[in-house]
């Protein structure tokens, strides 16, 4: 297989896609049970990239096996929390010490720029194992004072433990295919479970890298398996797999919702990471300047593909023009080419399918009367390039504006007040993230307590840190990754109470 990679790229990432990536059970490597395999495909040129095992529902039997194993008998289940803490700080150091290849493979799988995966996904990665090994040693319970009317006299001594779910199924998606993985696998291990871990089939192989790490890190065998293969026979199978305790998944709201029909089988415990429309709100007494660099890359970070992407840009009419101006401003400025191309700031969108999507998206919007004053089609004839695009003339009731594009286009849109902007805003089926931009900060305060939205973000835009929270309110999901609360998806709460 491989590609016509240039000599230049990281020996290692080259050699790595030179050769079929397969599906980690068990602490082994194996072909797919079937024998199949599947193609991955570099954006840039449409050509293939990697082969692929691809696993299926009898992979999925083998590693859920493998999981309980480990979960149940294996050293996984016996370990202190310490130790299972440095196993975690180890696998973080060798990820540092990989990033390179990691960032290499994840430009070339996903399409992003390089050097966006060496300052972003793989660091955070990086940073996410560190910050969730410190958790392990720090799962508490608590004591509770009993009071029985019905066992007058009788002394109790009651408390809580935090324990592992179970065998846990994480479903990950293309976007950021690395540090999803490492959303999900950090909390699920740090609290001592086990995992069958799906990658998208568009962006596979640094997780199944990844996998390799686990193995080189110490973790015993079974603790994480990698079963890359298609959303509809893998990632369902894992789904509604019945000896699996808890489902975790990152993607389509449309999505979501089969793995949570699929769930209610066994009644596996769901978190769910969903798709956004968030609004990004920018006052006339804003930094104008940073208020339009920020608004840019609200939407044109990761060429859109964010599930957070500021895809709704409300501006205050006064500055409405020169915020437009400035932001389509940016958006032609923007240097579209490969991801391995040192001078490219966006990089083409992940599939073929997600280029029809994206230009059905705005063919929908021009026919309903949008204009865009940057981009609006297509870029070039090779690979799946949009241009950085910049919608006017739109109105709430539009499909460009209530529904996620998941590509590089914002709709640029002008309110009076307050309180009109907060509740166009909340004018939405989804309530992931939003932006405010102004130099009053009551205001801010004011209008971040209105937003149905699980994450605000005031003079920026898409700051994460492995220590906040991060998930949807209404269709955008269901639970929070990242920072403390991540640790209640993966432990069970068990009150103990015996009479003394
Ligand atoms: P997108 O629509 O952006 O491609 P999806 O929500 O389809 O994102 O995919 C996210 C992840 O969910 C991928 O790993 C994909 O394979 C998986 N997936 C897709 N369909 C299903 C399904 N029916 N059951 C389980 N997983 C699925």
């Amino acid at each position: 297989m491989g590609i016509a990679i240039s000599p230049s790229i990281d020996p290692k990432a080259s050699s790595f896609v030179s050769k079929t990536a397969k599906i980690l059970i068990g602490g082994k490597w194996s072909e797919a049970a079937s024998g199949k395999t599947f193609d991955t495909y570099n954006p840039a040129t449409g050509e293939v990239l990697a082969r692929v095992a691809e696993g299926d529902r009898e992979d999925i039997e083998r590693a859920v096996k493998a999981a309980r194993k480990a979960f149940e008998v294996g050293p996984w289940s016996t370990m202190t929390a310490s130790e299972r803490g440095k196993l975690m700080w180890r696998l973080a150091d060798l990820l540092e010490k990989n990033l390179e290849e990691f960032a290499t493979l994840e430009s070339l799988d996903n399409g992003k720029p390089l050097s966006i995966a060496r300052a972003a996904d793989v660091p955070l990665a990086v940073d996410l194992f560190r910050y969730m090994a410190g958790w392990a040693t720090k799962i508490e319970g608590a004591t509770f004072p009993i009071s029985v009317p019905y066992a007058p006299g009788a002394k109790f001594f009651a408390y809580t433990r935090r324990e592992p779910v179970g065998v846990v199924g994480q479903i990950i998606p293309w976007n950021f295919p690395l540090l999803m993985a490492a959303w999900k696998l950090g909390p699920a291990l740090a609290t001592g479970n086990t995992v069958v871990l799906k990658p998208a089939e568009q962006t596979p192989l640094t997780a199944i890298r990844l996998g390799e790490l686990f193995a080189e890190a110490g973790f015993p065998d079974g603790v994480v398996n990698v079963v890359p293969g298609f959303g509809e026979t893998a990632g369902a199978a894992l789904a509604a797999h019945p000896d699996v305790d808890k489902v975790a998944f990152t993607g389509s709201t449309e999505v979501g919702k089969l793995i949570l029909q699929a769930a209610a089988g066994n009644l596996k415990k769901v978190s769910l990471e969903l798709g956004g429309k968030s609004p990004n709100v920018v006052f006339a007494d804003a930094d104008i300047k940073g208020a339009i660099r920020g608004a840019a890359s609200a939407i044109f970070f990761n060429h859109g593909q964010c599930c957070c992407a500021g895809s709704r840009l409300f501006i205050e009419q006064p500055i409405y023009d020169q915020v437009v101006e400035g932001v389509a401003e940016q958006a032609k400025k923007i240097k579209i080419g490969s991801g391995l191309d040192a001078d490219t700031q966006m990089g083409p969108l992940v599939s073929a399918e997600q280029l029809a999507r994206v230009c059905g998206f705005l063919e929908s919007g021009f026919s309903e009367g949008a204009k865009a004053v940057a981009g609006g089609k297509k870029h070039g004839d090779k690979g799946y390039f949009v241009e950085p695009t910049v919608l006017v003339n739109t109105n709430d009731k539009m499909k460009v504006i209530q529904e996620e594009i998941f590509g590089p286009v914002v709709a640029a849109i002008p309110f009076k007040d307050t309180a009109e902007v907060a509740a166009r805003a909340n004018d939405s089926i989804y309530g992931l993230a939003a932006g405010i931009w102004t130099k009053d900060v009551s205001k801010a305060h004011r209008l971040a307590e209105k937003m149905r939205a699980g994450t605000v973000w005031i003079n920026c835009y898409n700051i994460f840190d492995a220590a906040l929270p991060f998930g949807g309110y209404k269709q955008s999901g269901w639970g929070r990754e990242m920072g403390k609360d991540s640790l209640e998806l993966y432990t069970e709460v068990k009150a103990v109470c015996a009479q003394i």
